[in-house]
């Protein structure tokens, strides 16, 4: 089968590609709380049913989030034409909260020129459509592929993907020995894969100290002033330390290619009152104070030893000032993961990218975490990369859109992935 009937087949889709990103966006599946996910599971699941996938519908019940008014729904359809390997594609459907500075209905899929418009058209509703679309125009231009053709829509990727892929992964959706090759068609842009992302270790640090009154404060002992001298201990010795250590990961943005680490929050002393409390704080020191931080690592990292690093900040601070006492909380942790530049469906990919777009692909590495981390952690599933639509700045913030145009070119070129997979009835 030519390439030319596949990408022709995409190019008749046209409109019903903008018809479906633009459906996609007007259920407003907004998490938190995780509204809607069985509305959108449900119009996914009728329009795969009627093209013969056998679908299944899971709720990730006592998973975070879950309860009978937010069911956390997942729809994974699947299209079996003889043996040979399996493609999957894994998009989340829940979007973020729309927030402040629209000039846009962010529900209504409001297409202007090449841009289509609302909440979740760029992360990443345009990818999913752009996936279907090209799964489907692939199996009409290729009645004589081989192999399985999987597309999952999941729950709860903005807040950690508990409800949605890990839940999959632990129920084996993403065994190695069912899926061979995952495509999670983020909004990356469609000339560049993304191979993985950076380790996260977050972290709650407590100083402690002793309450007294505060117009004798040397009868206490201050946890504000002891975090002091941990801000301080980050500041001089661990900042320059992180910044010094660059990864071989192509991180986008450059500013990424270090370790870095964030503070989240500071709270010390007496709680902050409600908005509407017209009275005065109370004197006294502070006998806890809490930060949380937030280390994003390198593959080259070890996650022990990140640990251990902010443990000896503290541990000196210990031996070296009087009445220091802390304790350290971990919150949550995400390992690194990138997959090999040779592995299968990367090297697919980049040869689809230059077919369609007549240019070398790049290769990234995403700042944060996304659901990757499951389907390599839980799943045991290396062969995997995002790929799709769309300009990750553009995520999360007001009038986000997407590309038209830019859903088309993606969506051929992973209908010649699927053509390089499956065409053949290659054996997985
Ligand atoms: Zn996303």
């Amino acid at each position: 089968m030519p390439h030319s009937a596949i990408l022709a087949a995409v190019d008749t889709r046209r409109q019903d590609l903008i018809g479906l990103a633009q459906d996609l966006i007007r259920i407003p599946t907004l998490n938190p709380p995780g509204q809607k996910y069985r509305e959108i599971c449900d119009y996914l699941a009728a329009r795969f049913m009627a093209q013969g996938f056998t679908v299944e519908m899971i709720r990730a019940e006592g998973t975070p989030g879950d309860s009978d008014a937010y069911p956390r729904w997942n729809m994974v359809a699947r299209f079996n034409n003889g043996p040979g390997g399996c493609v999957h594609f894994n998009s989340h459907h829940d979007v973020v909260e729309v927030g402040h500075g629209w000039t846009r209905d962010p529900f209504a899929g409001t297409l202007e020129g090449d841009r289509l418009y609302g909440r979740g058209a760029c992360d990443m509703k345009g990818g999913m459509a752009a996936s279907i679309i090209a799964a489907e125009a692939f199996m009409a231009a290729c009645p004589g592929w081989r192999g399985t053709i999987e597309i999952s829509a999941t729950a709860d990727e903005e807040t950690g993907g508990y409800g949605g892929v890990a839940h999959l992964a632990e129920l084996g959706y993403f065994d190695p020995a069912r899926v061979q090759h995952v495509i999670i068609p983020e909004p990356l842009h469609k000339d560049r894969i993304c191979l993985g992302h950076r380790g996260v270790w977050w972290a709650e640090i407590e100083t402690q100290g002793r309450i007294a009154h505060g117009s004798m404060p040397f009868l206490g002992d201050s946890a504000i002033r002891h975090m002091g001298t941990v801000l301080a201990e980050i500041e001089e010795r661990l900042y320059p330390l992180l910044a010094s250590r660059r990864t071989a990961m192509p991180v986008v943005p450059e500013g990424a290619r270090s370790s870095t680490l964030n503070i989240n929050s500071i709270h010390g002393g007496e709680p902050e009152q409600d908005a509407g409390f017209t009275g005065l704080p109370a004197p006294c020191v502070a006998d806890r104070c809490r930060i949380i931080i937030d280390r994003r690592f390198l593959i080259e990292e070890d996650l022990a030893a990140v640990k251990a690093e902010m443990i000896a900040v503290l541990e000196r601070l210990r031996a070296s000032r009087p009445g220091f006492a802390y304790e350290i909380r971990d919150l949550f942790e995400v390992r690194p993961v990138m997959t090999e530049r040779d592995a299968p469906v990367v090297r697919s990919t980049a040869a689809a990218i230059e077919r369609v777009l007549s240019r070398v692909a790049d290769y990234v590495v995403s700042p944060g975490t996304y659901d990757q981390k499951h389907i390599d952690r839980i799943g045991r599933l290396k062969n995997c990369i995002a790929y799709g639509p769309g300009q990750l700045h553009l995520a999360h913030q007001p009038d986000e859109w997407v590309g038209v145009q830019d859903m088309m070119d993606s969506a051929k070129v992973m209908a010649l992935v699927l053509e390089d997979l499956l065409a053949g009835g290659a054996a997985p």
